[in-house]
């Protein structure tokens, strides 16, 4: 379902990343078990062997390339749908510990079913975002957010930074047409500082990472339910 090892290889290598064979054996898994439920339920449109390898795993695992993120860190993967970035991130980074949140039930159950044929260890939440992270145990108690293909970067951050311990980061990962300095100011109104945007290039496209610096606690009254969130952006 891969390209085969030799070559999937060199993909990673061009995007300076190393495969074993222990994780092409799990992520041959994952696009196998991705690509036959894609059939019956909607999670990604992307199923051409090299494009699933290139698109969603190696630009998953870049991640970890471009931002530095230390052993044994929590990382909660925010609308994470089929698992991007996070699970090929805890593939390619057994040690971090994961938490995958998304709205869809249908695709936390997806996401139950692959990590139990991965041996994966993660913890599963179905809800939305807005309302996970203004229960005490979510709160302000993660290492890293991370989020792909989400919202634009002000609803992203309502989204992420409260669950962000102050001293942790969030990570958004984003195509290159968003002007994403308009959520600048809704980093800063929830406790973030920008610390970088880094620009990277994958099958020809340009992508960045955007990487905020959670300074200080973000206030109670954030994030606003999803119907204020939606009335107006921060
Ligand atoms: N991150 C994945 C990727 O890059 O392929 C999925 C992207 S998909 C376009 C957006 C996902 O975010 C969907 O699975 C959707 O259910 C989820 N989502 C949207 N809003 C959400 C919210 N407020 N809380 C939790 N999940 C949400």
């Amino acid at each position: 379902m891969l390209p085969d090892f030799e070559l999937s290889c060199s993909l990673f290598e061009q995007s300076g990343l190393t495969l074993t064979s222990e994780m092409y054996a799990k992520f041959s898994t994952y696009a196998e078990f991705l690509v036959e439920y894609n059939k019956n339920v909607n999670l990604t449109a992307i199923t051409e062997p090299e494009e699933i390898l290139v698109k969603h795993f190696i630009d998953s695992v870049l991640l970890c390339k471009y931002a530095e993120i230390p052993q044994n860190s929590t990382l909660i993967d925010v609308g994470t749908g089929a698992g991007f970035p996070s699970v090929p991130l805890k593939i390619y980074r057994p040690d971090i510990k994961l938490t995958l949140l998304d709205s869809l039930n249908k695709r936390i159950t997806f996401l139950k079913l692959l990590c139990e044929k991965l041996e994966i260890e993660a913890e599963f939440i179905h809800g939305r975002a807005e309302d996970i992270s203004r229960m005490t145990e979510y709160r302000e108690k993660f290492d890293f957010a991370t989020a792909r293909a989400v919202a634009n970067m002000s609803l992203l951050s309502e989204l992420c930074i409260p669950f962000v311990k102050p001293g942790g980061s969030f990570i958004a990962m984003k195509g290159p047409s968003e002007d994403v300095s308009l959520g600048y100011n809704a980093v800063k109104i929830l406790g973030g500082e920008v610390l970088s945007e880094i620009p990277y290039t994958l099958a020809d496209e340009e992508r960045r990472l955007i990487h905020v610096k959670k300074i200080s606690q973000t206030p109670s009254k954030y994030p606003r339910n999803s119907s204020q969130i939606k009335k107006k952006l921060l």
